[in-house]
């Protein structure tokens, strides 16, 4: 216990010096550091903040597992750099936040259990505060309220039984996401807490658009409303209650357009830049999430951060508050990479062992074999302007023929399209086990199969230029884009050239605007999802099986997987 405690601190010495180094000439002091003066005229806080964790407990595979060529991730990880950088002195001046998606499109240790070892292991690891994303909401409401308080899963009960689930130990804020049938926010719209003797306000939000990119399931009765206008309108609740330090935790983020590295803000583009520009002045910080991107900006006069994703970075934000007047006098934020150098916490390993023990020996059952790595690294279709469209991958368009596969006997398929999004991982080289399938298609979506109109496959195509999303396309699709062609609006997405209608076949026959067509996608898909709105009109719809286990009956047994072409879209001229 000593060794391991002077050896943190021989630690924190070390990243204290390093994090001196590396601050720009207007950075706070430690707190530490501060004389007996400036204690009583400020306080000074630290915000640990992380997004976009999705149920990543054990050290994420492949490029997923690295930041700029380093190994980081991994609950084990993260609870210690999470206890050095609040280091012993500073401890109780800490809050711990993150920006959503903490849940949802996990690994399988995780998904098996409905999420809960994910709640336990941040909880453990101190987490205080977070806003919903929009992957709490995969499994609905009432389900995101059961992860928040506690209790066995209604339909597969307790993962286990002597220890039934006991909630999160943080607080879910939830300012936007509203029940429809009362109008009341589904969960508290922000919270007060008292740090150093000063009050701090956290309004959690997620994205306007959640409905669009959650499973019509998922979002029933809820409505989701408009981040500025619910934030601001929070902002003059908390200064009518005497709060000036204001952080918003907000599931919506943005890009650096300009490459930049995870302490740069270099073209900062996407929705939180307007975002961040029409949040009231009071507030301060804006912890950000959902484009899986590294950035550390100030837009308007607020510090604006992202950390990436699955827990690879941990934002920490310096705050000095004036006790005078309650507001942040001076703000500092680094990413820090959250490396796998330091010792595993204790805690952590124990929860992973346990939730290991529970899965079992399924999870492990190899179900394919691959001789070199099926990555979803997608191409680029063409460039257009300030449009790059990007277009197939090997690993989607496996995916697209699986599920064609297991809907075209019974179903009547001639077609599937698979969404890029919901490719999650690459598959590695060797044996693909359940897990690894499960990792690649992590949303127990079901196969849904239903009819289109030849006009409306012609359609879809082109509100594919619409949504920004380039759909995989089964080995029984061909087409044609034309880089020139016009792009079709959100009102009318079948009004653009971007694909040439003559070069539309399926199965090698062009594709007749007035016959119907059996077309299998995932059920999100076939809700609309990623604004797919013509799926959402198909008929004749089918339910089918899981989108994983159609995924591993595709997989031959013991021969090695064919690795698909991508030569399915070509680009005229
Ligand atoms: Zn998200």
């Amino acid at each position: 216990m000593t060794l391991l405690r002077s050896a943190r601190r021989a630690l924190v010495l070390a990243a204290a010096v390093l994090l001196v180094a590396a601050l720009p000439a207007t950075a706070l002091p430690e707190a530490a550091d501060a004389g007996p003066l400036d204690r009583l005229r400020f306080a000074d806080v630290q915000l640990l903040a992380l997004n976009d964790f999705h149920g990543n407990l054990e050290p994420p595979g492949g490029s997923g597992g690295q930041i700029d060529g380093v190994p980081a991730g991994g609950a084990e990880y993260l609870a210690t750099q999470l206890d050095l950088l609040s280091s012993e002195v500073r401890k109780r001046n800490t809050v711990t936040v993150a920006a959503g998606d903490l849940i949802g499109a996990s690994p399988l240790l995780s998904a098996a259990f409905h999420d809960e070892p994910t709640i336990e292991s941040l909880s453990l690891a101190g987490l205080d505060y977070a806003s919903v994303g929009n992957h709490e909401f995969d499994e609905g409401a009432q389900e995101l309220l059961r992860i928040q308080n506690g209790g066995c899963h209604p339909a597969d009960g307790c993962a286990d039984p002597a220890a039934p689930y006991e909630g999160a130990d943080f607080q879910y804020l939830s300012a936007n996401a509203f029940v429809s049938a009362t109008g009341e926010p589904l969960l508290p719209p922000y919270a007060i807490e008292r740090v150093a003797g000063v009050r701090i306000g956290f309004i959690g939000m997620t994205l306007e658009q959640t409905p669009q990119i959650v499973t019509q399931a998922g979002v029933a009765g809820l409505t989701f409303t408009d981040e500025v206008e619910t934030a601001n309108r929070y902002v003059a609740e908390l200064q009518a209650r005497g709060v000036e330090t204001i952080v918003v935790l907000l599931h919506q983020g943005g890009t650096q357009a300009g490459g930049g590295g995870i302490n740069d803000c270099s073209n900062l583009t996407g929705p939180i830049v307007e975002i961040a520009e029409g949040f009231s002045d009071a507030i301060d910080v804006v912890v950000s999430g959902h484009t899986h991107q590294a950035y550390n900006c100030v837009v308007d006069d607020k510090i604006v951060t992202s950390a990436s994703s699955f827990g690879r970075l941990v934002t920490d934000i310096d705050l000095r508050i004036s006790r005078r007047t309650g507001d942040v006098v001076s703000a500092t934020a680094e990413n820090v990479v959250v490396t796998r150098d330091v010792p595993a916490d204790a805690e952590q390993t124990e929860l992973i062992g346990r939730y290991r023990t529970l899965l079992g020996p399924i999870a492990g059952a190899q179900v394919g074999l691959t001789d070199t790595a099926i990555t979803r690294a997608q191409e680029t279709l063409f460039t257009s302007g300030t449009t790059t469209a990007l277009g197939e991958s090997a690993l989607g368009n496996l995916i697209a023929d699986a599920q064609l596969a297991a809907a075209d006997d019974e179903q009547g398929a001639v077609a599937a399209f698979m969404n890029p999004g919901g490719v999650r991982a690459d598959l590695d080289a060797g044996p693909v086990t359940y897990e690894e399938a499960f990792t690649v298609q992590p949303f127990n979506n079901y196969l849904t199969t239903l009819d289109l109109t030849g006009a409306q496959v012609q359609c879809l195509l082109e509100q594919q230029f619409v949504t920004g999303r380039t759909l995989y396309p089964s080995a029984t699709v061909a087409y044609t884009v034309d880089p020139a062609g016009t792009t079709a609006t959100a009102e009318d997405p079948c009004a653009g050239t971007r694909v040439v209608d003559a070069s539309v076949t399926i199965g090698g026959a062009v594709v007749d605007p007035a016959a119907t067509y059996r077309i299998t996608v995932n059920s999100f898909l076939a809700d609309g999802g990623d604004g797919f709105t013509v799926l959402a009109e198909g008929t004749n719809r089918v339910i089918g099986g899981l989108d994983v286990d159609a995924l591993a009956a595709y997989l031959p047994d013991d021969t090695a997987i064919a690795v698909p072409a991508t030569d399915r879209i070509t680009v005229a001229g």
